[in-house]
């Protein structure tokens, strides 16, 4: 037998480099500890491996930083403006483009003009800059993913499916005219970077079409969707990662995109649409909440480094199997080892089960905040508590939220880490694992009223 061989090598090289450094044991314990164990209050610069968010955090490309240099900073027609108008519409399929500065500014600017007071938005499961801003419109958000997405065990190739009986059902319900749009997120981000099948996006297209319901697609993670399409779909295994996204984006009428993630630069978004009369609109809603129509909220490098960073996505199908090769990498390792987790392994990162790791705890213990302060301290990686703690109160009882899921986001971010140190992040995940009964649990010490896991602070309970 050949030694086993790894398909997914990285396809660039490094030019150059950040150091990090690596905190003593002790040192860790006290920065933890100064940070309320939570993992949003410690400095980055007390951290080894940072897996918090895969969100505007990518590695730009050589060519992406050397279009810093050339972008083009006029206020009105910048020549970068047109560079990203031609990337969206060669990559993406869509004819106008609206800037924004990430992607809620994109969410907020599609809401406000198609949602009116007591509408209905039906979506794949939600996200939360989405929902808030369907709401702030007056509409109200129904979930209609399939139910197979709240089973973390239950082992299904395209979780982020839509469920056409629960969708018509909706429709039954309301009826079409309150409904504006469904909002079809592509890799769905909260179900654990899920993916969605072309089968259902046809489906979806064609059901809402009938009824004269607009689809528009959170394509934020569209590329990582294509890949699975490609890996997991019949029919698709010979067709470019080009040509599958833009048969995804054919069902549908625009997108909202947030280029934090998938488009390989650290800030920027947009809103991508087909009818002129509503790009219209929007684009009369952006001057007042982004910026005039031809930069949104970036500048002209960022639109440069944005339009080359789309090109460069799909450049090649390396990229993305790299990317999402390198999540499943460190997914199986921690699999293999017996530590529970969501399956299967998403996208963007994996998310560790908390409930089954920390059974020792009760659930007032906050079993993944403290599962993920006690992973910062074991070897300085970062994780993201995705439980209790970020579901919030119920507004009427004043109750945690007790989530389905209560999870640890190991978030990995596109062409910054290398395989040691994934491999070092598994290591450390099975340590604690091994360890997993002497994690202690905690309480809050201090609670904000709203959005609590991002200032939170706790201590143990003993
Ligand atoms: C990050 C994200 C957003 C919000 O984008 P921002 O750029 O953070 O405003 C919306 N949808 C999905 C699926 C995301 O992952």
């Amino acid at each position: 037998m050949p030694a086993r061989r790894h398909s997914w090598a990285e396809p660039w090289k490094i030019k150059m480099v950040e150091p990090i450094r690596m905190l003593t044991q002790a040192e860790r314990s006290v920065a933890i500890r100064d940070a309320g164990y939570n993992t949003f209050l410690l400095r980055s610069d007390d951290v080894y491996i940072d897996l918090l968010t895969d969100s505007g955090t990518s590695a730009m490309s050589d060519h992406q930083w050397a279009g810093l240099m050339v972008g083009d900073e006029a206020y009105a027609g910048s020549r970068s403006f047109y560079h990203l108008c031609d990337a969206v519409a060669d990559v993406y399929g869509y004819p106008e483009l609206v800037p924004t500065h990430q992607g809620r500014g994109a969410e907020h600017i599609l809401s406000q003009i198609l949602i009116t007071p007591g509408d209905v938005v039906p979506g794949n499961m939600y996200f939360t800059t989405t929902k808030f801003h369907q709401e702030l419109a007056g509409g109200r958000f129904v979930d209609v993913i399939i139910d197979e997405a709240h089973q973390p065990h239950v082992a299904h190739p395209f979780k982020g499916n839509i469920d056409l009986g629960k969708l018509a059902a909706v429709v039954d319900e309301v009826g079409a005219d309150r409904i504006p749009y469904v909002s079809f997120e592509t890799n769905v981000n909260m179900a654990g970077g899920q993916p969605v099948s072309m089968a259902n996006l046809r489906e979806v297209y064609e059901f809402c079409h009938e009824r004269g319901i607009l689809v528009m697609l959170d394509a934020t993670r569209a590329l990582e969707n294509a890949y699975f399409i490609q890996q997991r779909e019949t029919g698709y295994r010979d067709h470019s990662i080009r040509r599958i996204l833009s048969e995804i984006c054919s069902y549908s009428d625009g997108a909202t995109v947030s280029s934090k993630k998938d488009n390989l630069v650290n800030i920027g978004g947009f809103l991508a649409l087909r009818d002129p009369e509503l790009a219209r609109r929007a684009r009369a809603m952006l001057v007042a909440f982004e910026g005039l129509h031809t930069y949104g909220g970036m500048a002209g490098r960022d639109m440069e480094a944005l339009a080359r960073g789309i090109r460069e996505m799909v450049d090649t199908d390396d990229h993305v199997r790299t990317r999402v090769g390198q999540v499943e990498y460190l997914g199986n390792q921690i699999r293999d080892a017996g530590v529970p987790i969501v399956e299967p392994v998403g996208g963007h990162g994996v998310f560790l089960d908390a409930s089954g790791i920390c059974d020792h705890l009760p659930p007032q213990q906050l079993r993944a905040q403290a599962l993920a302060a006690a992973i910062y301290e074991d070897a300085g990686v970062r994780a993201m508590e995705r439980g209790v703690v970020s579901a919030g109160r119920d507004p009427v009882t004043g109750d945690h939220h007790y989530p389905k899921l209560e999870l640890v986001r190991l978030t990995v971010p596109r062409r910054v880490y290398t395989q040691s140190h994934m491999d070092v992040t598994a290591e450390s995940v099975i340590s604690v694992y091994e360890r997993r009964t002497e994690v202690p649990g905690l309480r809050f010490t201090y609670e904000p009223e709203s959005l609590r896991f991002f200032q939170a602070r706790f201590e143990p309970v003993n």
